[in-house]
């Protein structure tokens, strides 16, 4: 497939702002893709150049970027420096200057999809001595050889900022229906994805063996599962209704969300985290306990690792914990505070699948493969079948120090990549406080006024994420809880991303000054959930009087954006139906 045809497929999903015309242009681009070049393509689309768990890093610097432009189109770097702070999108401006280089005719030649993927691949492999030139002749290359379209799109893939807004879902959906012509498939592929976490072999399965072979993908050995997600309710009394009277009742440790995956044979360990980056760099205490303490050849578990005091049973604040980020000092660092694992579920055993076993047999193998006196414990948990053993449980592990609880459906199998009801949090913040907080997704911004103009920045247009629909729906405008410094912060990080257009899967009755690619997420507390006409999050239909729900009083909690989720990641709009329902039954009762 030719490059140019993707490209143009591309404009035209930047060009749309409906999600279903979305599925159709992704549909017909992927239907053209040969069997050799779907999986670039759908990871071109997701602007990566591999799943995340392989850790290959896009995005070469814009000064790079800047000087590739210069050198093929034969214009000066301040002239392309000069468009560049105009447009604020080097794409744009690749293309503007291919569109007027006489150098053009003389290097054009024709680049299919995996050209241009492969070229994008080897500038992100390429390092060391003497790097930086030979980088730049590559990208150099690539833009010269296409037409201005071309450019655009290549450069901004380079770069890591092509960002064409379809979610995991719409591409999933897009998939299904390039196989069936339907969205009936959607859900088998969903399954599938969450197995194996990679976008672009479900897409290269299904494309090569179609829908039998979307069934054979299964767990295997350091390919991360997407994790389990755990839904929220705030009483006791809630949790024992859903469960049907009796569920398991874990300690909810804050620390890193762990997936470990060991082959005992060959002495390998790795671990990924909860977005299933490989994370096993930071836990080498871990990693060397795992190989003593964990017993069967092969297995994928998973916990919280955090900082414990063995001797006084203490837990450690998560800021602690959260020293192991940084890449040095690790070593010193796992001396002085080991960190401990508390191991909560089990996927995978010596060539089984453990993710259709209910939670009581992988409890129970789990118990039977971890010695738990070391490094790795089990986390600790009771059955419960009466709210009071609930709330004395969650009483007793709030006043350790720990976040709350997290309850079990026992009969439930692991469900990969999706929050369910099989698991439900109580947290510590969830009571005695007027309102939870919720992570909501920024979808616009709002320009200053008064004393806030000379930052141009006034506010936050927000929303959260209806996982039914795949699509972003507004729930408020946030315009207090700044500080002067993330205001700033806000103006220059939303300024990058904004769009000419109400992006395709965001869903909005108000207008914000300037509309943002839905990608950085954060928390907010707000008073009250109420039923509003100017927000679209829940609202059934599209008539002037449907409502929909808001916040009232919304203030940022967060210290700026939320690095550790996805806008996927989001409150989803299902959690706040839950929360208003619950919240009319606590002003009826009081
Ligand atoms: P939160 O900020 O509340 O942790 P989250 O969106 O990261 O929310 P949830 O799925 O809502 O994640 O809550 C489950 C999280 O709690 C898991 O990601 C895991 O990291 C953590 N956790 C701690 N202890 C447990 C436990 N015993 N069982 C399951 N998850 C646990």
């Amino acid at each position: 497939m030719l490059f140019e045809e993707v490209s143009r497929y591309y404009e035209k999903l930047e060009q749309t702002s409906s999600r279903l015309a979305m599925v159709d242009i992704l549909c017909e681009m992927l239907s053209k893709a040969g069997k050799d070049e779907i999986k670039n393509l759908v990871y071109m689309t997701q602007g990566i150049l591999a799943p995340a768990f392989e850790g290959v890093q896009i995005g070469v610097a814009e000064k790079f970027a800047q000087h590739a432009i210069s050198m093929a189109t034969g214009f000066s770097d301040d002239q392309v420096l000069a468009e560049y702070r105009k447009t604020g999108d080097m794409g744009l401006t690749a293309e503007q200057f291919m569109g007027k280089s006489r150098l053009r005719a003389m290097s054009k030649k024709e680049m299919h999809i995996n050209d241009v993927f492969g070229a994008v691949l080897k500038i992100a492999r390429t390092s060391g001595e003497g790097s930086q030139q030979a980088k730049i002749k590559m990208l150099v290359e690539v833009i010269a050889s296409g037409t201005a379209l071309e450019a655009r799109y290549a450069t901004r893939f380079a770069l890591g900022t092509l960002r064409l807004g379809a979610g995991d879902a719409t591409i999933l959906e897009a998939l299904s229906k390039m196989a069936t012509g339907e969205r009936k498939a959607k859900s088998d592929l969903e399954n599938a994805y969450n197995i194996c976490s990679d976008l672009g072999r479900v897409a290269q399965v299904l494309a090569e063996k179609g829908m039998p072979g979307i069934g054979q993908i299964m767990v295997s050995l350091f390919s991360p599962i997407r994790p389990a997600l755990a839904e929220r309710l705030p009483t006791s009394e809630e949790i024992l209704k859903r469960m049907n009277d009796k569920c398991a009742v874990e300690s909810k440790y804050d620390g890193f969300r762990v997936q470990l995956h060991i082959d005992k044979k060959a002495k390998k360990v790795e671990m990924f985290s909860r977005n299933l980056e490989n994370t096993t760099a930071m836990f080498p205490d871990i990693a060397k306990a795992a190989l003593s303490e964990i017993n069967p050849g092969e297995a994928i578990l998973e916990g919280e690792a955090l900082a414990y005091n063995d001797a006084t049973g203490e837990f450690r604040p998560f800021q602690e914990t959260i020293q192991r980020k940084r890449k040095h000092g690790i070593e010193e660092a796992s001396a002085q505070l080991p960190l401990h694992l508390f191991a909560f579920d089990l996927m995978y055993v010596d060539g089984e699948d453990y993710l259709g076993k209910s939670y009581g047999e992988r409890r129970s193998k789990l118990e039977s493969i971890v010695s738990g006196n070391g490094l790795i414990r089990l986390s600790d948990r009771i059955i419960a079948t009466r709210p009071q053993q609930i709330d004395k449980y969650f009483e007793n592990v709030v006043e350790r120090g720990l976040e709350g609880i997290v309850a079990k459906d026992l009969s439930a199998p692991y469900i990969a990549g999706a929050r369910k009801f099989s698991w439900i949090k109580l947290k510590r913040s969830y009571r005695g406080e007027l309102s939870d907080t919720v992570d909501l997704v920024i979808v616009g911004y709002y320009a200053g006024r008064g004393q806030r103009a000379e930052f141009g920045f006034g506010g936050l247009l927000a929303a959260v994420y209806n996982d039914g629909k795949d699509v972003f729906e507004t729930i408020t405008r946030i315009g207090t809880g700044f500080t002067e410094n993330n205001m700033q912060m806000f103006y220059e990080l939303l300024g990058k991303i904004k769009k000419d257009r109400k992006p395709a899967r965001v869903e909005a009755v108000v207008e914000p000054h300037f509309w943002v690619e839905p990608r950085y997420v954060v928390t907010v507390r707000a008073d009250e959930i109420t039923k509003s006409p100017m927000h679209t999050c829940g609202r059934e239909g599209n008539s002037p009087d449907a409502t929909g729900y808001a916040l009232r009083f919304p203030r940022l909690v967060s210290d700026g954006i939320r690095k550790d989720k996805s806008p996927e990641d989001a409150t989803t709009t299902r959690e706040i139906i839950e929360m208003f329902n619950q919240q009319k039954k606590v002003s009826v009762k009081g």
